[in-house]
């Protein structure tokens, strides 16, 4: 029998260790860029960032910056994160798809909101470490594929939200057809070397698409599959 006001239950893992740093974490995004969210403040007192950073990183976990992890690419900094995460339609029932797993990170803060997470990452190596990191730590809803995100993931298609994390010269179109109506998409839009601007993509019911510029952003490029 399925009771359509049951309360989905899902792991969401948790540690005290380094939660003081978090705390300081949550309360500088608060005051450095006016931000005020509340649910997503929680989300990211609650996610173990030092989880996802590398060793040689530790020290740095919960600084207010990028950071390298590997193969040339960063997990953004913390702000991104969470200006990022807010501006999505998120609830228990959201279906949400990530391009550009990285650390894994971004994918662990969706997952305070639901537990329809689905991510692609194009490099192997970090893919089978976010992987790894999932498992080790109980994100057991988060489902990851190795591959090219330009194409999106169409048998789960469509999604609520989507949030991209390099950035593509322009929006690509398996990306927008597979956006459900009233969704929403976050991506950097822009070249390699010039300015890129955090655009926030609306669907309309009837299938309209509206574009917004958010604010400048410096992204990892968006590779495709054989460049
Ligand atoms: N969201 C990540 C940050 C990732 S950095 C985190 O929280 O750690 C951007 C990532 O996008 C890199 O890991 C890069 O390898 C990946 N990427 C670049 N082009 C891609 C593509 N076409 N499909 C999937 N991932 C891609």
């Amino acid at each position: 029998m399925s009771d359509p006001n049951r309360v989905l239950q899902w792991n969401r893992p948790r540690t005290e260790v380094r939660l003081d740093e978090r705390v300081r974490m949550a309360d500088q995004i608060r005051g450095r860029y006016d931000f005020s969210d509340s649910a997503v403040l929680k989300a990211m007192r609650n996610v173990p960032r030092h989880w996802f950073v590398p060793s040689a990183q530790q020290v740095s976990a919960y600084a207010d910056s990028p950071l390298p992890i590997g193969h040339g690419q960063t997990i953004s900094q913390p702000f991104i994160v969470a200006y990022m995460t807010s501006v999505l339609p998120l609830d228990p029932n959201s279906r949400v798809l990530e391009i550009g797993t990285g650390s894994g990170y971004q994918a662990a803060v969706l997952n305070e909101f639901t537990p329809h997470v689905f991510t692609i990452e194009i490099v192997r190596p970090l893919g089978e470490r976010a992987i790894r990191t999932f498992q080790e730590h109980g994100y057991h809803t988060i489902r990851v594929k190795i591959g090219d995100g330009y194409r999106g993931w169409p048998e789960y298609a469509p999604f609520d939200a989507i949030i991209v994390t390099c950035a593509p010269d322009k929006i690509p179109a398996p990306l927008l057809e597979q956006l459900k109506p009233g969704g929403r998409m976050m991506i950097p839009v822009g070249g390699r070397w010039s300015l890129q601007e955090l655009v926030l993509v609306d669907k309309t019911a009837a299938d309209k698409i509206s574009k917004r510029s958010v604010m400048p952003v410096r992204f990892v490029p968006l590779v495709r599959e054989k460049e």
